[in-house]
């Protein structure tokens, strides 16, 4: 098992427990080279995560699909790549339910993105989540800058330009 952070393939497993009543093991891992951890689950195939989409077709979760749109919107941020991954090969640790909606999954990675850099959440924002008009994506940026509101803070106006270039 290759480990998701550093990609080595010198992993090794902590401890192996049956989670889900039965239906999967679940493996903590650990990376010999870079010594993170992390979790596989062996599953039956149908067991896997599920993923809603708003047209109401259902598909597996991809994590590696996650992480490609994570780092779209975290392009050339000072947000580094182990951040990213560790979220997207986490995000299932985190999910309970076998089913998750799309619009769940854009919630969580959108306060992910707020605790590390304003650019990238209102990248991810625009892009990712249909707002039904301008006023409503202005009065979110409002809402940010009125969260925090430090000197080094990007401007309403760099934020906004920000989401037009990242379209
Ligand atoms: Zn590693």
């Amino acid at each position: 098992m290759k480990c998701p952070f550093c990609s080595s393939d010198d992993t090794r497993v902590v401890n192996s427990r049956p989670s889900d009543e039965g239906a999967a093991i679940r493996r903590r891992r650990e990376c010999n080279a870079c010594h993170r951890r992390f979790t596989t689950y062996e599953r039956a195939q149908f067991e896997a995560l599920m993923v809603r989409k708003r047209s109401g077709r259902r598909e597996v979760f991809d994590p590696d699909k996650l992480l490609a749109k994570l780092s779209i919107a975290c392009n050339k941020r000072p947000i580094s790549d182990k951040q990213l991954r560790a979220f997207a090969y986490g995000f299932e640790d985190d999910v309970s339910l076998p089913e998750i909606s799309s619009e769940e999954i854009g919630r969580r990675t959108l306060a992910f993105l707020k605790r590390l850099d304003d650019v990238a959440y209102i990248r991810f924002l625009s892009v990712y989540r249909d707002f039904d008009s301008v006023d409503r994506f202005i009065e979110e940026i409002r809402q940010l800058g009125g969260d925090r509101g430090t000197a080094t803070q990007p401007t309403l106006d760099e934020l906004a330009e920000e989401s037009e270039r990242s379209r």
